[in-house]
């Protein structure tokens, strides 16, 4: 029988997930047609990206960068129509003709164009988990009422997902208790400093941060993993996606990345899917699910390996990781003020304006500062997003300003 083709929309294409993704699709190319790639102002790589797999638009977030690529593609021949900003990122993902769009944005800037793919009833793809922390209760409506399709990218959601009962995430509304799970188990490597000593955390540099033991990914994840906040987001991803209280999330520190998540039954069966660190799994299970298709990964070898560790989470080392369970069990706006004032603090690091341990403070300082209301419709997230954005601003301004010489090495004084 004759496969059909997908048509896929790759939002954040030039990124890690984004690269992978194609990688993926380039082994198939009978399978899976590109018909939207999307970046924020990378024109040199979209254009790559283009002429490889000739989409029929091109999206980049900023005009300017539009611009000079809408030259290039000319310049080329190649019919490839070149758009710009959020709204023709929203147009992308809900194209008739897109079966299934990959969200991999980083960070709030992925929410509005999930929505629009939610809202269209695509199949979703779902990396950029920042959307489920933001407006995790308006995105799975959205999701249920317009019967959209959401499959988990991110590593351990996509082991859960293939650990869990065959129907329970068919239409997101299955229930963890009457389904015999007990608990969730989310692995999380530790990060980069997992082991150094607590008195050098003060000095780290970002490239350090950056450079994680198991997996490559953008340099924003990739903070968050060194603080853990990632894995608080995780849980938070978790708690929409699985319809799991915190309470039934467990995080467990598992060193070596090849146990992805496991699943906890009331009949002590605990199911777990292994495999190397490598994105491009998760990618093709959930490109071709219920198939299966070769992801271009070397096959696990178990007695390379040879040992598998795990460790409770050093919640006094890591703060972030309590700070994200204290925001998902606050509710309303709460995890989208932890999202926004991460983000910041985040990029702050990146640049050189505070140091690594001021990151979990400013999150504290700005949870602290703001009250959490309820979330009724996009516009409380996105108003709860942009006041912690300004008070985390403030705070890091501020605390530049007291102490300039010592900022970017100490943490912040509150
Ligand atoms: P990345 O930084 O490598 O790539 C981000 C992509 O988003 C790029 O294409 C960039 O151009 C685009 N982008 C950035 N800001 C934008 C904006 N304002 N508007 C439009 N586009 C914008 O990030 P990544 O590591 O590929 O991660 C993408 C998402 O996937 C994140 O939400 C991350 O948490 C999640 N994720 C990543 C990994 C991984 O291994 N990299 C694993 C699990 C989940
Ligand atoms: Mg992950």
């Amino acid at each position: 029988m004759a496969q059909t083709i997908t048509n896929l929309t790759i939002l954040g294409s030039t990124g890690s997930i984004g690269a992978s993704t194609l990688d993926v699709v380039a082994r198939h190319p009978g399978r899976y047609r590109v018909l939207a790639l999307t970046a924020q102002r990378q024109e040199d790589v979209l254009f790559e990206q283009c002429m490889r797999f000739k989409p029929r638009y091109a999206v980049l977030l900023e005009e300017a960068a539009a611009a000079r690529l809408a030259q290039k593609i000319a310049a080329a021949g190649l019919a490839v129509q070149v758009r710009c900003g959020v709204e023709a990122l929203e147009f992308v993902s809900s194209l008739p003709e897109v079966d299934a769009v990959m969200a991999a944005i980083v960070g709030a800037a992925g929410l509005r164009p999930t929505l629009a793919a939610a809202r269209a009833g695509k199949k979703i793809l779902l990396a950029n988990k920042e959307t489920l922390v933001m407006a995790g209760r308006i995105f799975m409506d959205v999701v249920r009422q317009h019967n959209a399709i959401l499959l988990p990218i991110d590593s351990e959601h996509n082991a859960i997902f293939q650990a869990l009962p065959h129907d329970f995430c068919r239409d997101h509304s299955g229930n963890l208790a009457t389904s015999g799970v007990s608990k969730i188990l989310l692995t999380a490597s530790g990060g980069p400093f997992r082991d150094t000593p607590l008195s050098e955390l003060q000095q780290v540099t970002a490239e350090q941060a950056c450079a994680h033991p198991n997996w490559v990914m953008g340099r924003k994840i990739s903070v968050d993993s060194a603080t853990m906040m990632n894995k608080g987001l995780e849980v938070i991803e978790a708690h929409w996606l699985f319809n799991a209280p915190a309470d039934a999330i467990q995080v467990v520190v598992h060193p070596q990345s090849v146990i992805h998540s496991l699943v906890q039954y009331v009949d002590g069966s605990v199911l777990a899917q292994l495999g190397n660190p490598d994105m491009r799994t998760p990618i093709a299970h959930a490109l071709a699910y219920p198939e299966r298709i070769e992801a271009g990964v070397e096959p696990l070898d178990l007695l390379k390996v040879a040992t598998l560790n795990f460790i409770a989470p050093d919640f006094a080392r890591f703060p972030c990781l309590a700070l994200a369970y204290q925001a998902l069990r606050a509710e309303g706006t709460a995890p989208a003020m932890l999202n926004a004032a991460n983000e910041v603090a985040v990029a702050a690091f990146l640049d050189k304006r505070i140091s690594f341990l001021a990151i979990p403070r400013v999150i504290e300082d700005v949870l602290a500062a703001l009250p959490v209301t309820m979330v009724n419709t996009l516009d409380d997230v996105l108003n709860a997003d942009a006041a912690a954005r300004t008070a985390a601003q403030e705070l890091i301004q501020r605390t530049a300003s007291l102490s300039p010489q010592s900022s970017v090495l100490s943490p912040l004084q509150s």
